[in-house]
């Protein structure tokens, strides 16, 4: 073996509590997350908070890892970033698997040896997690990929107060989640809590255990920061997605973005980006997310919108002439920078065989991305341009734990359209906030959703309005930085009276 297969991350400073005084009325909360982390420090030191997971760039989890762990740095509760790397080639296929189940779809078809692989680098990460962690330290793990890891440790070695954070799941239980869970009861039982992000994906049998807990944004981030046009210009010229005249000395990125022009990869701009409508889905690239139903409903719009269009009380002519001219772009991380996923390439394949056999007039304004990961700095930047300059966002997931990237586009006042599944369902109130659609796979349903927001731009613009009301009442960074601190004071023994959050009531 060589070296530890659990190490740890240098965790970039890249946000600060004292900013958020700024934001609006934010300045009441940022106290009490002040008085939450002086309780928790005082009970704490000299000891530490572990945060565990198993990648360091691409989803949602590692989106908010190092900012988390940065804020409880900030009031100074010693926080540190690990992250499992699996030195076995069958570990993140078996993860995956899992994941797949606890999402109610199939997976896992050899159970005895997606166990024993599972337990092989579960028990050489114990062994790691054994020469950093102290007794007295809080653990904190992340999905189930490092969860046996934790458990196997708690057994052998050292019991410290250890959370779990369970970023997926389904309301819906039916045999492959029961498979799921119950491959996974008994590395839960060390655990004390046990967080999800919405109440109904909590296992009965776990619920006593169990509290939901939101993720959130950090609206200071690269990712969501707001940004002048000739920055927002800039990032899409570094990128090589817009032509232009020379960029600036900061606009030099490491990488570009990569189009599927013609059936094949190449970093050229996308010549009508800045010109044209575009309805956007940017995400990563995972069956669950709905790429695949995106094409089809593209078409439905195209073929059917014109004649819906005339029925509508709008602005007939200017509807009309934007639905000619609206582009799809899907867009996800370079599946070669996301560690933990290892289906993401040959689904990419498959979209673009997709959209390939798509007639000409439609796949010339269908466009695949492939996003670079080399700097997460920079491509967070080319995720937050995108964001802000689609006219309206999509997120078609089948099977969705929460969504960040929903919250992203709300916060920058994009009307977004989502499948009402899992955590979409509990950012957007239909009508309200955004547009959902019962299931991603009715082309007509997506379409007519997105056909709504382009032929009544207004109430379009009311809805990401009131999104982004909701976004800051419950999901940021700093709400979710005030859970853990509840959840930490609370294992600590000096919590008080924090009672076990059910979630937000529609
Ligand atoms: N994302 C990113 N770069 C990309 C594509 C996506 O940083 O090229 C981010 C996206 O902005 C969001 C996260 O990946 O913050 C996805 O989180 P989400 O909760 O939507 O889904 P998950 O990936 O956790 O299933």
């Amino acid at each position: 073996m060589n070296g530890p297969i659990v190490r740890e991350v240098r965790i970039q400073r890249t946000t600060s509590l004292e900013a958020f005084r700024t934001l609006d009325r934010l300045d009441v909360l940022v106290e009490d997350v002040e008085r939450l982390g002086r309780l928790v420090r005082r009970a704490l030191s000299p000891n530490r908070v572990w945060m565990l997971n198993s990648t360091e760039t691409g989803g949602g989890v590692a989106e908010m890892m190092p900012r988390l762990c940065s804020l409880l740095n900030d009031l100074r509760v010693d926080t540190r970033w690990l992250v499992l790397h699996p030195d076995h080639p069958e570990f993140f296929p078996v993860t995956k698997g899992l994941h797949h189940l606890l999402h109610g779809m199939e997976g896992l078809a050899d159970l005895g040896r997606a166990r024993a692989v599972y337990e092989e680098v579960s028990r050489r990460a114990a062994g790691n997690l054994r020469e950093v962690i102290n007794h007295g330290d809080i653990l904190v793990v992340h999905d189930p990929q490092p969860l046996g890891a934790a458990a196997l440790f708690a057994q052998e070695f050292c019991c410290p107060p250890m959370l779990w954070r369970c970023h997926i799941g389904t309301a819906h239980r039916n045999p492959h989640t029961e498979k799921g869970w119950r491959f996974l009861s008994e590395y839960l039982q060390p655990f004390e809590r046990l967080l999800f992000s919405a109440e109904p994906y909590i296992p009965a049998e776990l619920y006593e255990r169990s509290a939901v807990l939101y993720p959130g944004i950090d609206p200071l981030s690269h990712k969501n920061r707001d940004l002048s046009l000739y920055k927002l210009l800039g990032i899409l010229r570094a990128a090589g997605l817009v032509d232009g005249p020379p960029a600036p000395g900061w606009a030099c990125f490491e990488a570009q973005a990569q189009r599927f022009v013609d059936g094949r990869w190449e970093a050229s701009p996308l010549e009508n980006l800045l010109f044209r409508p575009v309805i956007l889905q940017l995400s990563r690239f995972d069956r669950l997310k709905g790429y695949q139903h995106l094409m089809p409903a593209f078409a439905h719009l195209l073929e059917h919108g014109p004649e819906r269009i005339r029925k509508m009380k709008v602005a007939t002519e200017r509807a009309l002439s934007e639905l000619s001219q609206v582009e799809l772009v899907l867009a996800g991380p370079d599946p070669a920078g996301v560690a933990d996923d290892p289906e993401a390439g040959a689904y990419l394949d498959e979209l673009c065989q997709q959209q390939m056999a798509l007639p000409e007039e439609i796949r010339r304004r269908v466009h695949l991305l492939r996003l670079p990961m080399v700097s997460t700095k920079q491509n967070a930047l080319i995720v937050n341009a995108l964001q802000r300059l689609a006219m309206v966002v999509i997120q078609a997931s089948v099977r969705e734990g929460f969504g960040l990237t929903v919250a992203e586009a709300l916060w920058k006042g994009t009307p977004v359209v989502a499948s009402n599944v899992g955590g979409l369902g509990i950012q957007i109130r239909h009508g309200t906030d955004g547009l959902l659609v019962g299931d991603p796979s009715d082309a007509a349903a997506l379409s007519e959703a997105v056909l709504h927001m382009l032929a009544y731009p207004k109430e379009a613009e009311l809805m990401a309005r009131s999104g982004r009301r909701r976004v800051l009442g419950h999901f940021l960074m700093l709400g979710q930085l005030q859970s853990w601190l509840e959840e930490f004071a609370r294992i600590l023994g000096v919590g008080g009276a924090v009672t076990a959050k059910r979630g937000l009531t529609q």
